[in-house]
């Protein structure tokens, strides 16, 4: 059976805990290799292999390291099929996805290559008689990335591409689900020209994950995942004296408001709901349609859409989504569909039991439609991660934007209207991170930085862009004059500008 062990120093380390995580081929239910799992000592000998290479790294002038994010973008164009094959076989979405999920990531690769630029401090001549004042963005060290199993190849990249280009180094410990695509990047890194220990991959779970958070020259930790665990980071990080930026988990709403484009916005919602198998933080799993009408409209065409979508393994051209990562997740779904219909919400379309032909055995779930959700019932409240849209009616767009807003999770929302000014009004008072405005899934792109609020993320910093740039440096100012000779008096007063 295949194994896969860690990457640090440049080479392929084998672990020695004797403790393994297996990873699965959600098309067929079959373990079909194994990830070992990191001891104490091998999260430290990763840490002092980046804590060697940092110094040397963030010595090179930008422009060169600029020239490894470019050269590992033709890379990741040129093994582009390749990553998302190896994508698709661990996580279970199809193949196309699967390259989206590359492709995403490698924007983010091509924002870090315009560092030189991105790394400029600020200058003032003359802040005082002879005085200039200059900034400047320097590196904190090594810094480590904790990924979820949902996007193993672009949430990587937007943490250890941005990080990296600044002149850290980098511990990533991806999600144990998945680990393969996250090697294969260190290694086509590598490849590209960075320097050894710069990039190390440390397999593991809960426990490498606390000796990241408690190791002492760990200066930066990036998070992505459930909000438990995101808090759980950021409180345990921070009490350790790192920067901490830890994105949790979403139940993201699109309203749909009467004068919406209903052929359109049934088609963006059937792909934002259903795509990956739900398995998306930006996945749009609560349709709110404003008025009866709208909602009558709304749900009969959902439901004819959703029954006709194509469940099926992730190298099926055809098929529109895939299984779910685990059986273990696809339990816990069908858990929320049975709670669903417990607290009283009408199930129209039940996926449970889901079998695919030839597949028994894969963690297939179909498509689930539920109408009459009340914002009081706990599958309404909780994050369900799976192929289920559930739609809450509601009277007037006010009724509607306070859904998401008072909700627990503040990572993206969208409203689907031909009103400009209800949209500019509702863009700015919605108490949520990621607005889009007829755009179903609004991922901000790699220039702009990404980042939910309320328990959605944890910390102040946003991934990627100017933001992902902030996190990932510290600003030193420096106040210099050249004395021209005169002897200023002393002084004891501190210096102001009066
Ligand atoms: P997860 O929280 O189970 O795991 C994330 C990471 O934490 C993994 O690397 C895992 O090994 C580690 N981990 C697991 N248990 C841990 C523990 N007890 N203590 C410390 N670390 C632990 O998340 P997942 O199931 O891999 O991913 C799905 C979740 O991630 C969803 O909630 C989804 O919304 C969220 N997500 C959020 C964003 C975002 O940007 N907000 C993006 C993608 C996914």
């Amino acid at each position: 059976m295949r194994e896969l062990h860690h990457f640090i120093d440049g080479k392929t380390v084998t672990g020695t805990s004797g403790r393994f995580s297996d990873i699965y081929n959600p098309n067929t239910g079959e373990v079909q290799g194994k990830v070992v799992l990191a001891t104490d000592a091998e999260v430290d000998t990763a840490v002092q292999s980046a804590l060697k290479a940092q110094p040397e790294w963030a010595a090179m002038n930008p422009q060169r390291r600029a020239r490894v994010m470019f050269k590992f973008k033709t890379l990741l164009e040129e093994n582009m099929q390749e990553l998302a094959e190896l994508l698709s076989s661990e996580h279970g979405k199809v193949v196309a996805d699967s390259v989206g999920d590359v492709q995403r990531g490698l924007e983010v690769i091509e924002f870090a290559c315009g560092i030189p630029h991105l790394l400029k401090g600020e200058y003032t001549e003359g802040a005082g008689p002879g005085i200039d004042v200059y900034s400047m963005r320097q590196p904190l060290g090594v810094c480590a990335g904790i990924t979820p199993f949902n996007f193993p190849a672009m949430i990587p990249m937007w943490m250890f591409g941005v990080s990296i280009a600044c002149g850290n180094t980098f511990i990533l410990k991806p999600s144990e689900k998945d680990p393969s695509v996250p090697l294969r990047l260190a290694e086509l890194f590598m490849e590209a020209g960075a320097p050894e220990g710069v990039l190390n991959v440390v397999q593991g779970d809960k426990s490498s994950v606390d000796a990241i958070l408690t190791h002492k020259d760990i200066k930066a930790v990036s998070f992505v995942g459930s909000s438990d665990i995101a808090h759980y980071v950021y409180s345990t990080g921070t009490a350790h004296g790192k920067r901490v930026q830890a994105m949790g988990g979403a139940k993201n709403h699109g309203i749909i408001m009467p004068d919406a484009d209903m052929d359109q916005v049934v088609k963006d919602i059937v792909g934002a709901a259903f795509g990956s198998a739900g398995e998306r933080c930006m996945a749009l799993p609560v349709a709110v349609p404003v008025g009866k009408k709208t909602a009558d409209e709304f749900v009969e065409r959902m439901l004819a859409e959703a029954q006709s979508l194509k469940v099926g393994v992730s190298t099926d051209k055809e098929a529109h989504y895939g299984p779910v990562v685990s059986a273990a997740h696809r339990a816990k779904v069908e858990d929320y569909i049975q709670m669903g219909v417990d607290e009283g919400a009408d199930l129209l379309l039940d996926g449970r039991g889901h079998s695919l032909q030839g597949h028994e055995n894969g963690f297939f779930i179909g498509p689930s439609l539920f109408d009459n959700v009340k914002p009081e019932m706990k599958a309404y409240q909780e994050e369900i991660f799976g192929p289920v849209l559930q739609v809450v009616r509601a009277e007037s767009l006010e009724e509607a934007a306070a859904l998401p807003s008072q909700h627990q999770y503040g990572n993206g929302v969208a409203l689907f209207t031909r009103n400009g000014l209800a949209a500019r009004e509702f863009a700015s008072k919605v108490n949520v991170g990621m607005v889009g405005i007829n755009v179903p899934i609004p991922v901000p792109v790699s220039y702009h930085s990404f980042s939910g609020w309320k328990r959605s993320a944890f910390g102040d910093h946003n991934q990627y862009g100017m933001d992902g740039v902030r996190f990932y440096t510290k600003v030193k100012t420096v106040t210099q004059r050249w004395p021209d000779g005169d002897i200023a008096d002393q002084s004891f007063i501190i210096p102001t500008m009066q």
